[in-house]
């Protein structure tokens, strides 16, 4: 396989680090890759290393007493996971043995690595692509098991594969029309070449497919924040803890208690729903409580929906009531309209036609409407993740996504206005470029250095 550090590029450090979490463990583990590996091993085991052998064998310091006892193993470049020499060494969970361990291979001359390093290098020796590599952060943080399959699915390649074919397939096409253009005295109609216009369809269509896909992927990795609004004392530290399930918000009846923000996470068919109770939305006296009301409302600006509750015992005709309340609303079609404490009136509330967003009476207290509130949720934020096609997927891959669509799409018009095969080649490599950054193919280092980095010490 091909490396894709530069030629040229000065011999690599042989890097180590701690692979297992921070704390105490049965197992602790210290990762070396790079090319001292034997050096390393030659010093500390004082035995030959045998190829994906375990062994088990003292761990020796510079003056031959024992650091630890445990199991070596080693895997010779190129067939490991950094593409490097790589050696494991399995010791004892304790911070202190760990440290020590770590400090005589630095010792011996290997540097301690960055957060990410080990796949990084692993992505630099095509070992995996730049999909794949996020996936193994993404696994190790799924939050649901869903979110974990999926991780796995992207892992395993079916991510990557997908945008690799409609690469071969933009590939195609490119070559096609850049011949075409190449031999003008054929004198081909772009316009009626059928092989193009199909060609740019068919690349559409799949495009869209994994654009979809990817987007439940990002749900299940980055999930939905919905914040909690309405007027004070509407019951919405309530709802928080009958969604939560527990006591995170402090219920009062005295108004205006919720004066920060608080977060809770639920799991939602596997999508984690991160849920912001704000303070009260009110005209205000006091400062503290009017910051609170502020930062809700900026919260309502960058969550994906809204639950905005009203406390049906305070109005006669609870939609003229809230006019005001709508108003404050910035445009935004994810709104559920809760009516809460149903438990206290005698009858339903009745539901203006053509009333602008979905409403749903409930009882914060008694659990009323909590089943029907959380279908509509999973209903507007099209939760359907039952089939098993998702992969797990970032924000930055549905933006190399959209902007791969775009460019097929300019090439597209420019095709049919302009009639210019030129103009459709260019828009087929820029997409091309797109889709690579997914990959890893055309990524800039500055992006790769804040992919790798966020990271954990060890990976
Ligand atoms: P917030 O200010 O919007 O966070 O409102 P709270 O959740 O603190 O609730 C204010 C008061 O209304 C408390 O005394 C709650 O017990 C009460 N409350 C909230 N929801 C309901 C409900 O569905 N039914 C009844 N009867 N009382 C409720």
């Amino acid at each position: 396989m091909k490396s894709r550090i530069p030629p040229g590029t000065v011999e690599t450090e042989t890097i180590a680090a701690v692979a297992t979490p921070p704390g105490r463990g049965g197992v602790g583990i210290v990762r070396i890759s790079g090319p001292l590996v034997q050096n390393v091993a030659r010093a500390l085991i004082k035995a030959v290393l045998n190829p994906r052998y375990a062994m088990y064998c003292d761990f020796l310091a510079e003056d031959n007493s024992v650091i630890d006892q445990g199991i070596v193993l080693y895997f010779p470049a190129p067939h490991s996971f950094t593409g490097e020499d790589v050696l494991e060494l399995q010791g004892h969970g304790g911070p202190v043995v760990l440290e020590m361990l770590l400090t005589r291979v630095t010792g011996l001359g290997a540097r301690i690595a960055r957060p990410g390093e080990f796949s990084e290098r692993a992505f630099l020796n095509n070992k995996l692509d730049l999909s794949q590599a996020e996936a193994i952060a993404d696994l190790i943080d799924s939050a649901s098991q869903q979110a974990a399959k999926s991780a796995v699915k992207s892992l395993q390649g079916e991510f990557s594969k997908k945008i690799q074919s409609i690469n071969e397939n933009i590939t195609a096409l490119r070559m096609h029309v850049e011949a075409a253009i190449d031999f003008p005295e054929e004198e081909i109609d772009f316009l009626s070449d059928e092989k193009i216009s199909d060609g740019v369809q068919v690349i559409g269509e799949s495009l869209t497919a994994v654009l979809q896909q990817a987007s439940k992927g990002v749900l299940l990795r980055e999930g939905i924040t919905l914040v909690l609004a309405g007027r004070p004392n509407a019951g919405k530290s309530s709802l928080m803890n009958l969604l939560s399930g527990k006591d995170a918000a402090i219920v009062t009846h005295i108004a205006g208690t919720t004066r920060d923000l608080i977060n809770e996470y639920i799991n939602l068919d596997g999508v984690p729903l991160k849920l912001v109770d704000t303070a009260g939305i009110r005209a205000v006296e006091n400062e503290v409580e009017e910051q609170g009301v502020r930062r809700a409302l900026a919260e309502i600006e960058y969550a994906d929906g809204v639950l905005l509750l009203i406390d049906l015992n305070e109005y006669r005709d609870w939609s003229a009531g809230i006019t005001d309340l709508l108003e404050e609303l910035p445009d935004n079609d994810k709104v559920i309209i809760i009516l809460n404490k149903v438990d206290l009136i005698d009858e339903m509330p009745d539901v203006p036609v053509d009333f602008p967003y979905p409403v749903i009476p409930l009882s914060a207290k008694l659990g009323t409407g909590h089943d029907e509130l959380l279908s509509r949720i999973k209903q507007i934020f099209a939760l359907d993740l039952s089939g098993e096609g998702s992969f797990i997927a970032r924000t930055r891959h549905i933006d190399a996504l959209n902007r791969a669509l775009n460019h097929l799409r300019q090439g597209k018009e420019q095709l049919s206005t302009h009639h210019a095969g030129e103009l459709l080649a260019e828009e087929l490599r820029l997409s091309h470029e797109s889709l690579g950054e997914i990959t890893g193919d055309f990524s800039s280092d500055d992006l790769l250095g804040r992919i790798f980095s966020s990271f954990c010490i060890g990976k």
